[in-house]
């Protein structure tokens, strides 16, 4: 596998700083280094650098950084296109607004080489607000909405050259959802697995019937690992932690699923803020779970000094 890294230092979607630093805390937990052990080629793509700013007034007063991120998500569109030619990316947040262009560029991938995407949204939150409907004004919470064609970012974001049927898009995790994403999510037919769904029903038994789809649709799979995916007992660098996630087992378990369907076509690591970590626990826990991802057996995972 080819593996391509690119650094996207956005923080501006987030309530507070901190995600800039993200993509140097990948790469100084070893990242390029586990993934080449696996075998892999590994590219190291750089920086993305976002777009200039313009700026159009919004009617909800509550919206924060919308001129940054649209410049981000436009730079951030082309350079996953471009990524996308071939290998595996992987998307080093950053905050979760980087999916906006992450999602837009991968799925218009996807339409140009006549496959579904389909989408993986580990996290405690769907990030399925609209510009209309968000409270808080953070942007990282909007960008599975925008790239799945929901109504109202238009005249403010790119246009999309093609939206992920929302669908095909599956949600694990979930534990802090806002009234207006739940109904939003229902209408626009997300599939939805929150936390106690996992505690029912297992982790296993819901990835395995949604990676069952993927592959029956021949279609690419990208994979948005929002660091708030895990309890943040084992995970406590990101500025939305939600108690009750999932556990170190079951996040490598699901990294070890997707590595075993072969299905997986590209990556986002996103809300990693080194700020908040503990001597880089959380960006090493990062860097491990890619490696599951990528193949590495957690039999074999070497005993490490923490
Ligand atoms: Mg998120
Ligand atoms: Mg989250």
């Amino acid at each position: 596998m080819h593996c391509k890294i690119l650094g996207i230092p956005v923080q501006d979607g987030a309530g507070r700083m901190g995600c800039e630093m993200g993509p140097s805390a990948l790469r100084t937990a070893g990242l390029v280094a586990a993934l080449g052990e696996l075998g892999h080629q590994v590219s190291d793509l750089g920086t993305v650098v976002p777009k200039p700013l313009t700026t159009k007034p919004h009617d909800n007063a509550a919206l924060k950084a919308l001129p940054k991120i649209v410049a981000w998500t436009d730079a951030i569109a082309e350079a996953a296109y471009i990524a996308g030619d071939d290998g595996m990316p992987i998307f080093l947040g950053g905050d979760h607004s980087m999916a906006a262009g992450t999602l837009a560029g991968m799925a218009r991938r996807a339409a140009e080489s006549d496959k579904p995407l389909f989408v993986l949204w580990l996290d405690a939150h769907p990030d399925f607000h609209t510009l209309d409907t968000t409270s808080s004004g953070n942007l990282h919470g909007v960008p599975l909405a925008y790239a799945s064609g929901q109504g109202g970012f238009e005249g403010y974001f790119p246009k999309l050259y093609a939206p992920v049927d929302p669908t095909r898009i599956c949600t694990l995790g979930l534990r802090s959802v806002d009234p207006a994403e739940r109904a939003a999510l229902h209408r626009a037919g997300v599939t939805v697995h929150d936390m106690r769904a996992i505690d029912e029903h297992g982790l296993a038994p819901l990835l395995r019937a949604f990676l069952e789809r993927v592959s029956a649709a021949d279609g690419r799979l990208h994979v948005s690992l929002d660091v708030d995916f895990l309890d943040p007992s084992i995970a406590p660098a990101v500025g939305t932690t939600v108690p009750g996630g999932a556990t170190f087992r079951e996040a490598h378990l699901a990294m070890e699923m997707l590595h075993d369907s072969g299905l997986v076509t590209s990556l986002d690591l996103v809300e990693l803020n080194p700020f908040l970590d503990e001597r880089g626990r959380t960006a090493t826990l990062l860097v491990d779970l890619t490696a599951s991802l990528l193949g590495r057996r957690i039999m074999d995972r070497p005993t490490r000094s923490h």
